[in-house]
C-alpha cells in the first residue's frame, strides 16, 4: 500500500522582490513500512519536500495523495487535522515547550486530537518508558540532556499512532552516544509499522534505511533501496480519517491546559491578573469621580440661578408699540430676567 505518492510536485517561495524556486518537479513514491533517508547538501530543497510531505507546508504545483486522500482539497484546518491524525514530526531543535513538563509535552498532541477515542492514543507514560525516560516524567526540558530532549520529541511524535514519521535531521544536535539510540528507537519504530521519512546529512545513517534517496537542486538525484534491511508490511497499520464535532471533553482538556499554563508561570499570572485588577479598579474610581464632579457642579449653577436677579433700565410700551432696554431714561421700569431657574421661567 503506497502511504504517499507525489507527482509534479514543484515549490517556489514568493520573496518581496524576487521568486524562489526550490523544488522542481518531484516524483516519489512510499509504500507503508519503508524507512526512508533523505540526503543533499544544504540548500538542496530537502527541508522543503519534508514539510510539504508533512503538510506542514503547500506545494505551487502538483498532487500529493497522503493514505489515499489528495490533499489539495483540504482547507488549512483539514490539514491540521489530518496531521493531528496521520503523521508525527520529529525536528532537528526538538521543539519542545519549556514550561510544560516532559509527561504534558508527550500529551500535548493528543489534546488537540479530533479523536478522544483510547484506540487512537498511546499513554503518554508508556511511551516516556519504552524511550528510557519513566523517571523523568515530571522534569522540564531544560533540565534533561539534548538526547533525552529528542526521545522525548519522539514519545510526542508517538502519541497519536501515526502512520508516518517525519524526521528532520533528528540526530543533527547530537552526540555520537545519542544519536545511536535516536536511531535505534527509530528503527524499532519502522519494525512496528510506522513508515519513517528521515532527513539526514549523515551518511552512516542511511544503513538503518531500507531506501535512501538523494536530493539535489530541487530534483531527485537518485533513488536506492537497501536490500539488507527489508520492509516489514506485513504489520502495516491503516486508519479511516473522519473529523469528530468540537464536544465537552475537549473543552475540559482546554481549560486544563489553560490553568496548567496559568501555573507554569506564577509569577507572570499574578501579576497579569494584579495589574488586570488595578486597571479596572482605577476606571473606576475615575469614572465615579467624574460623575461626582458634574454632579456639584450641576447643583452649585441650579443655587446660582435661583437667586440670580438681572435689573435692566427702562423698557416702554406706548400704543402697542413696546420699545427695548434703555428707551426711556427717565421712567423706569424694572425687568427681571430669570434665568438659570427653570420654576421660575415658567
Ligand atoms: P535543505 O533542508 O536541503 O538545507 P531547504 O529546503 O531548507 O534546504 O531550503 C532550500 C532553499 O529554499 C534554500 O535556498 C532556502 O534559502 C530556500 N528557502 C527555504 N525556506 C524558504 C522560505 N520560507 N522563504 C524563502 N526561501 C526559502
Ligand atoms: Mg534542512
Amino acid at each position: 500500500m503506497n502511504v504517499i505518492e507525489l507527482k509534479g510536485i514543484k515549490k517556489t517561495y514568493h520573496l518581496e522582490k524576487l521568486d524562489v524556486p526550490v523544488l522542481h518537479g518531484i516524483d516519489l513514491t512510499i509504500e507503508q513500512g519503508e524507512f526512508v533517508a533523505i540526503m543533499g547538501h544544504s540548500g538542496s530543497g530537502k527541508s522543503t519536500l519534508l514539510n510539504i510531505l508533512g503538510l506542514l507546508d503547500k506545494p505551487s504545483e502538483g498532487s500529493y495523495n497522503l493514505a489515499g486522500i489528495e490533499i489539495s482539497k483540504y482547507s488549512d484546518d483539514e490539514l491540521a487535522a489530518l496531521r493531528n491524525h496521520y503523521l508525527g514530526f520529529v525536528f532537528q531543535q526538538f521543539n519542545l515547550l519549556p514550561k510544560l513538563t516532559i509527561l504534558e509535552n508527550v500529551a500535548l498532541p493528543s489534546i488537540y486530537s479530533s479523536s478522544k477515542d483510547e484506540d487512537h492514543h498511546e499513554d503518554p507514560k508508556k511511551l516516556l518508558n519504552a524511550v528510557g525516560l519513566s523517571e523523568r516524567i515530571s522534569h522540564r526540558p531544560s533540565e534533561i540532556s539534548g538526547g533525552q530532549q529528542q526521545r522525548v520529541a519522539i514519545a510526542r511524535a508517538l502519541i497519536n499512532r501515526p502512520l508516518v514519521i517525519f524526521a528532520d535531521e533528528p540526530t543533527g544536535n547530537l552526540d555520537t552516544k545519542s544519536t545511536k539510540e535516536i536511531i535505534k528507537i527509530l528503527k524499532d519504530l519502522n519494525a512496528s509499522g510506522i513508515t519513517i521519512v528521515m532527513v539526514t546529512h549523515e551518511p552512516e545513517l542511511t544503513s538503518y534505511a531500507t531506501r535512501t534517496i538523494k536530493v539535489q537542486d530541487g530534483l531527485i538525484l537518485s533513488d536506492e533501496r537497501n536490500e539488507s534491511e527489508s520492509v516489514d508490511v506485513a504489520k502495516h497499520r491503516s486508519r479511516q480519517f473522519k473529523r469528530k464535532p468540537f464536544s465537552l471533553a475537549r473543552i475540559k482538556d482546554y481549560c486544563v491546559q489553560a490553568v496548567g499554563s496559568l501555573m507554569g508561570n506564577k509569577m507572570r499570572s499574578i501579576l497579569s491578573i494584579l495589574g488586570v485588577m488595578i486597571g479596572v479598579a482605577s476606571l473606576i474610581a475615575m469614572l465615579a469621580v467624574g460623575n461626582g464632579a458634574k454632579k456639584s457642579i450641576e447643583s452649585e449653577v441650579s443655587q446660582l440661578g435661583s437667586n440670580l436677579l438681572m435689573v435692566m433700565r427702562g423698557t416702554s410700551q406706548k400704543q402697542g408699540i413696546s420699545s427695548d432696554v434703555g428707551a426711556r431714561m427717565r421712567d423706569y421700569k424694572l425687568k427681571i430676567l430669570m434665568i438659570c431657574n427653570p420654576i421660575l421661567q415658567e
